[in-house]
């Protein structure tokens, strides 16, 4: 038996994690999977009713558990908090808790939204890129950092990069396998020629790559490759890179595809223990209209059948709904154009249930 521990989160995400769950038990039914589901708190929701964003009793929850589904946290009514406890803290508390060294984040562009990408159709259709990024190390998390006085009276701000050569290998390694059930071409993104901490990187992802002849291994500078997934996305299919790269560059893959309602994420720990959820935030300006669109975190779950419950057929069979359910037209607003059919969150929900049988 497999646990899921799902956190709804605040504004939409009680509504697309609704739908998200009416996936999962469906195709546990279909695919005979065993999956016991428990609930919890997460962000505003929970310092409403515990005044923290993540109580240890639901960290302990999550750890217990082979996955954790998201759906997002924040919102209006939480932001003249301190700091340090806005919603958003409790999900860099699970991030931290569970040890999610590993961000993956594809960017794939259905066929049937080309026109929804601010690229010409032709530069971004079939578009399907995984990005690995590092998450838990790098200049976000390096010490020394602050802002200091210097002795002349001026302030002075700054951050330390850096990666001790196992934060690196076990990034690479999840690249590696993660694109040994893709294409087989893994392109790993570093400022080598300027950063001796990513000048080690190269030098890491280069040894690893012996032990994966079936993977063919490129590197690229950063700033090249913001400028080529612009110019040709198509030219990669699994890119590997440091914190803050990663950061940068994921999000300017996942407008490639031109809609933040479609795309999925996945935190991973060294145990293939995850935690799944779409990339956009909690929406609270469309929040309780019933108008967002599920399918980035109907899309979360098949990524945790995949990577955390050893059941990618079940998550095969969830992708393909999704993609007949683009055909037969329907869309909700976000992605709404001319000649398709407009549907709420629910019948969007209701819609993949049944097109997966
Ligand atoms: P957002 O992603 O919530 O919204 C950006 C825009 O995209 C909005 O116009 C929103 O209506 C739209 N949108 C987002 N998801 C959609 C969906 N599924 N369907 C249709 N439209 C959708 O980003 P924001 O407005 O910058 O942030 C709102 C709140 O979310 C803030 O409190 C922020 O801190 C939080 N946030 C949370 C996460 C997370 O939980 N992982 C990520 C980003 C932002």
């Amino acid at each position: 038996m497999k646990k899921v521990l799902i956190l709804p989160g605040d504004g939409i995400g009680p509504e697309i994690v609704a739908e998200a769950d009416k996936v999962l038990s469906r195709v546990a039914e279909l695919h005979g999977l065993d999956i016991e589901r428990d609930y919890g708190l997460i962000g505003g929701a929970s310092i409403d009713e515990h005044g923290i964003p993540l109580t240890e009793d639901t960290l302990e929850r999550a750890r217990g558990s082979d996955a954790v589904l998201l759906g997002a946290v924040g919102g209006y009514r939480w932001e003249s908090l301190d700091i340090s406890v806005r919603p958003e803290k409790g999900l860099l508390g699970l991030r931290a808790g569970l040890d999610l060294f590993a961000n993956l984040r594809p960017a794939i562009l259905y066929p049937q939204l080309a026109e929804a990408s601010t690229l010409r159709p032709e530069v971004v259709a079939g578009l399907d890129i995984m990005i690995v990024r590092e998450l838990t190390g790098g200049i976000y998390f390096g010490q020394p950092r602050g802002i200091r006085t210097l002795d002349n009276g001026e302030r002075q701000g700054f951050n330390t990069l850096v990666y001790s050569e196992s934060e690196i290998e076990r990034i690479g390694r999840v690249a590696f396998e993660t694109a040994q059930r893709r294409q087989g071409r893994l392109c790993s993104v570093d400022k080598a020629n300027v950063l001796e901490c990513t000048e080690l990187w190269r030098e890491v992802m280069t040894r690893l790559s012996a032990e994966y002849p079936d993977v063919t291994l490129s590197h690229m500078y950063v700033d090249n490759a913001a400028m080529q997934l612009v110019r040709a996305p198509k030219q990669f299919d699994v890119m590997v890179t440091t914190n803050m790269f990663g950061d940068i560059l994921s999000d300017c893959a996942s407008m490639l595809t031109g809609s933040i309602g479609m795309l999925p994420s996945a935190s991973l720990n060294a145990n293939g223990q995850g935690m799944y959820e779409p990339i956009h935030g909690s929406a609270p300006d469309i929040a309780g209209r019933g108008i967002a669109n599920p399918l980035a975190t109907i899309l979360s779950v098949a990524m945790m059948l995949r990577h955390s419950l050893d059941a990618a057929g079940a998550a095969e069979a969830i992708e393909r709904a999704v993609s007949r359910v683009l055909d037969q037209g329907l869309r909700t607003a976000d992605i709404h154009s001319p000649g398709t059919q407009k549907v709420s969150t629910a019948e969007m929900g209701a819609a993949v249930v049944a097109a997966l049988g």
